[in-house]
């Protein structure tokens, strides 16, 4: 199996630190809101990296924090004057349910970095012991960024470069002995969360708290970090340096990062409002449609979303789930039972489309390639499964396309979910049947909706739904 590493630039051979097993962490979101469809990418891209390695059979320990205690969430806290835990508990609610709809499984743990900061002060406390770190009159702890010697390998960055560029950001207010050191420990302002340490009342630098993660529910050296390719500078390069310089071990063997997604081929941007929340595509699209969609490209290059590009995924996962559809059926009506020696050989002709579609995974976790071998099954499927099929046929073909599908963690059987459109229309009937009177006939879809979890609400503004 080849894995592109940005550590070396290069698609190298992965070879585990231990046989059978796979370490992997991936940063997860910072919870202040509804996950948009851009943190959804790197959820579906390593899950499906995730679901192959087991599919191969790998043992995969996956850890993918929450991070829960930041600016953002803390800003968030203030304007809805709740507290900062308030809001990452229910940010942290409504990713799940989010992940869940759209079948990334959960981590096998997901750390939250606000119980782990005893880990936290350990580790600054042994940077500073080594001279990695300092801690400055006002209770900051910085790391010293040029004690590290190897600054910049994964992000191929050169120190000088990037003192340059910072000689033209003027600093104020920061007692660094150098600017490129970065902050590990930082102290509270008024009205912030904040943990006693030797320093200062204060709370962690968002780097440590992943190096800490990682450490603590994988150990010193684990095989893949993953996550979007913003994150290579400054937040995995300054991980490492962290990790190493503490461990004094290689942290990770293999950096994957995911492309960008954009939205009509601009960067997508919550300051610009051009972004779409994970929830508000549910509303439009089965979130199995999102998933296909993420995973028609390869996963390093740059991904569009359009309105168009999504119905060409739903039409797209329509004709699989068609094919899925139409073998159950063939296999619960079949007259025969066992294959004959001709379905036999036809069977043995569809693993080329397993070593296809195995080969694209193998080659740098080539989806688009992959989902090509999917539809090559299904063009088989439907050109040599019939009514005259035997059931044993028709089971082993759409086992088969099952074993495929969930690699890619496509699901298919179909589920029976109301969509935006047809909710909209069931109300429109209500109101007209009860501006007819018919109130039987108003009462029969307020309990069609409530059956498939919309609940009405007769306003002076009009009905409003909402899901339970
Ligand atoms: P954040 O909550 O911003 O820390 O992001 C969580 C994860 O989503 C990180 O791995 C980011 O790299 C990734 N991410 C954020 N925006 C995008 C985007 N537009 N396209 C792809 N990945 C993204
Ligand atoms: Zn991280």
């Amino acid at each position: 199996m080849k894995v592109y590493n940005t550590l070396s630039r290069k698609k190298e051979e992965f070879v585990p630190l231990e046989a059978g097993k796979v370490k992997m962490y991936v940063c997860g979101p910072t919870v202040y809101n509804l996950i948009h469809i851009g943190n959804a990418r790197p959820m579906i891209v390593f899950d499906t990296v995730r679901r192959y390695m087991e599919y191969k059979g790998y043992e995969v320990n996956y850890v993918s924090n929450f991070t829960d205690v930041d600016d953002k969430i803390i800003k968030k806290a203030v304007e809805e004057g709740v507290s900062a835990q308030e809001i990452s508990q229910r940010y942290i609610e409504e990713c799940k349910k989010d992940m869940e709809a759209m079948n990334v499984k959960p981590a096998t743990c997901h750390p939250l970095a606000t119980q782990e900061i005893g880990g936290m002060l350990e580790m600054i406390s042994t940077l500073i012991e080594k001279g990695f770190a300092y801690a400055a009159e006002d209770g900051t702890v910085y790391f010293r960024t040029r004690k590290f010697q190897e600054y910049g390998k994964l992000s191929h960055k050169n120190l000088d470069d990037l003192q340059a560029g910072h000689r033209d950001i003027k600093v104020t207010g920061e007692n660094k002995e150098d600017s490129l050191d970065f902050v590990l420990w930082k102290p509270k302002k008024d009205g912030e969360p904040y943990w006693e340490s030797p320093w200062c009342n204060g709370r962690p630098g968002w780097h440590i708290e992943c190096s800490v993660m990682a450490k603590k529910y994988l150990g010193e050296e684990i095989d893949i970090h993953a996550g979007g390719e913003d994150l290579i500078f400054p937040h995995h390069e300054n991980e490492i340096a962290q990790s190493e310089a503490c461990n004094g071990k290689i942290f990770a063997k293999y950096w994957i990062h995911n492309g960008f997604l954009n939205i009509d081929n601009k960067k997508m941007s919550k300051s610009e409002g051009n972004f779409f929340t994970v929830r508000e595509i549910g509303e439009k699209y089965n979130l199995q449609a999102l998933r296909f969609f993420m995973l028609s490209a390869h996963y390093r290059s740059p991904l569009n979303f359009s309105a168009d590009l999504m119905e060409a995924a739903k039409n797209g996962l329509e004709r699989i789930l068609n094919a899925a559809e139409n073998l159950r059926h063939l296999e619960g009506n079949a007259a025969a039972q066992a294959m004959t020696e001709a379905e036999t050989g036809l069977f043995k002709d569809s693993d080329v489309f397993v070593q296809k579609f195995e080969k694209s995974m193998e080659d740098d976790f080539n989806t688009a390639d992959a989902i090509s071998a999917v539809f090559e099954l299904v063009k088989f499927s439907n050109t040599n499964a019939g009514e005259t099929s035997s059931k044993e046929f028709a089971g082993k073909l759409y086992q088969r396309m099952g074993q495929l599908c969930d690699v890619l963690g496509i699901i298919l059987e179909r589920e029976e979910e109301i969509l935006e459109e047809e909710i909209e229309n069931l109300i429109a009937e209500r109101q007209a049947a009860r501006k007819e009177k018919n109130f039987a006939r108003a009462d029969e879809i307020r309990a069609i909706l409530s059956e498939k979890g919309i609940i009405l609400e007769d306003t002076r503004e009009g009905v409003k739904w909402k899901r339970e």
